[in-house]
């Protein structure tokens, strides 16, 4: 069993309080985690108050130097981080390996921007000069979700710690290793102490500590809905930036004219990590006249999918937890009881780990449970539809506006439907996966702030207007 303590101010602290950590492909133990307590969380703020100082003054080149330290150190310990992202998520090494890469891929991307956060001139009278500054806001606080936690966490922090900002983070207790990975790795690549801190621990104590410490001058939250919107309700007396990142309930609106092989390819994405992530395509909406031949294609690439065991041999890795997977067979019962029919899948293939097979659903109506809420799991559900005023109101009807997919070949089409589609995102004919350069946006319940790409930048700094009189008189 591998012992994971704090990290604070650059030391490693044990707690008498831990936690274990189970692997979901086996729900045997794989390490234990030491618990931050509410003042271990102040400590944390405390160091990373007193390293703000020195790392908002450092020259932008060389924050950026650090921050591509971090992605290298990040590939030189790839074998190590991605085992225990393994263990933590149950996903194959190589998709953790994978995960490793995109997580030093933000950092690499914002070492690149460190010396680009911009002010601006404003021209006024002869006798004014003005311009603006973009400043750090000081500690910032990133609590990160298990379905992805390396790559999520990566996508605040390296902004953050770009734009001159120190960083608390608190990763998720079911996979926190991977995050305390990282800031080992960052120590070990010579960031200086207090700049980034590392508090694992539950969300009700150490989370809620972060949250309600006076001292945090900037939240980043990436989870569920529910939590998010008590986060908001936790900081609601104090005017602190906010970025919630949440759920998606995402359509993917396949057109009688797509290129049906590349629409299925796509349709299928949504099995990636067992279908645990926020801007997954969980409803399929199918056009009438292709219906049954495209429901054919996306079948049999599901058939297709094995699931086994061994996390590097399954084509579906396990769901995070026995209550995940048992959350997961409710929601398809329900689909059944709503009326609906199970076309493949449905079953949890073994009693080992928390795995269930890919599923695919039909019938269901958009009222039910399965068409409405965020399952966080392999479940497909797949509907007809006429025509494109009818798909638009229907892809719009959920709270959530995160993601969406169209497929078209048609351009005025994919153009008229992304206007419409109510989403922070719209993939037309590839449902891409987000990357740094590109923005991450919510609509709805889905989320407010923006994480990825240069919008970031602008999150995780204030503008200041400087307004100075001067005398331009040649002398
Ligand atoms: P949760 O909301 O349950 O937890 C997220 C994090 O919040 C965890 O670290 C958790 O701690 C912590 N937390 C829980 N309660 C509190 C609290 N009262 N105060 C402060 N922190 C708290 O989400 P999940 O981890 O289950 O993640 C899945 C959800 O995340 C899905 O809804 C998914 O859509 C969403 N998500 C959104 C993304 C986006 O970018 N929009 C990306 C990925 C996921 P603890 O360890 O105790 O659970």
């Amino acid at each position: 069993m591998k012992e994971y303590e704090l990290l604070v101010d650059g030391e490693t602290l044990s707690r008498a309080e831990t936690e274990v950590v189970n692997d979901p492909s086996s729900n045997q133990p794989v390490a234990t985690i030491a618990l931050a307590s509410e003042s271990d969380v102040a400590t944390a703020v405390e160091a990373a108050e007193s390293a703000f100082e020195r790392w908002r003054t450092i020259d932008p080149v060389t924050r950026g130097h650090y921050l591509r330290d971090i992605a290298a150190e990040l590939r030189d310990q790839k074998a190590i981080i991605a085992q225990r992202h393994t263990e933590e998520t149950g996903r194959s090494l190589s998709d953790s390996e994978r995960s490793v890469e995109y997580a030093a891929e933000y950092f690499e991307y914002y070492a690149g921007l460190t010396h680009r956060i911009n002010g601006e001139t404003v021209p006024l009278s002869h006798e004014e000069f003005d311009y603006t500054r973009r400043e750090p806001l000081g500690v910032t606080g990133h609590i990160i979700p298990w379905n992805s936690p390396l790559l999520l966490g990566s996508r605040s922090i390296a902004p953050a710690l770009a734009c001159g900002n120190t960083v608390v983070a608190k990763p998720a207790k079911l996979a926190p290793m991977s995050i305390l990975e990282l800031g080992r790795a960052a120590s070990d690549a010579g960031l200086p102490d207090g700049v980034l801190n590392i508090v694992s621990g539950s969300g009700s104590t150490a989370g809620e500590a972060l949250v309600t410490n006076e001292n945090v001058r900037e939240l980043t939250f990436t989870g569920s809905k529910q939590v998010g919107l008590h986060i908001r309700e936790l900081v609601s007396d104090r005017l602190i930036p906010l970025n919630l990142e949440l759920g998606g309930k995402s359509p993917n609106i396949v057109f009688a004219d797509a290129d049906q092989e590349a629409a299925a390819d796509g349709a299928v994405k949504l099995f990636t990590n067992a279908g645990q992530s926020c801007y997954a395509g969980t409803r399929l909406f199918i056009a009438d006249e292709i219906y049954d031949e495209f429901i054919d294609r996306v079948v049999s690439r599901i058939e297709e999918m094995e699931v086994k065991r061994d996390s590097d041999e399954t084509d579906v890795s396990a769901l995070i937890s026995p209550s995940a997977q048992s959350e997961v067979a409710s929601y398809v019962e329900s689909a059944v009881e709503s009326g609906g029919s199970i076309t493949t899948g449905g079953r949890i293939p073994f009693e080992e780990g928390n795995f269930y097979e890919p599923t695919l659903v039909e019938n269901v109506s958009d009222n039910a449970a399965v068409s409405r809420e965020e399952i966080f799991g392999p479940v497909l559900a797949a509907y007809r539809f006429d025509s494109e005023q009818e798909v638009v109101e229907r892809a719009n009807d959920t709270e959530y506006g995160l993601y969406a997919g169209v497929w078209t070949t048609d351009l005025d089409r994919a153009n008229r439907i992304t206007e419409h589609i109510e989403a922070g995102t719209v993939t037309v004919n590839n449902y891409a996966s987000p990357i740094p350069q590109v923005p991450f946006p919510a609509y709805k319940q889905s989320g407010i702030g923006s994480e990825y790409a240069t919008a970031a930048l602008n999150h995780y700094t204030k503008l200041k207007n400087v307004r100075m009189k001067v005398d331009r008189t040649l002398r």
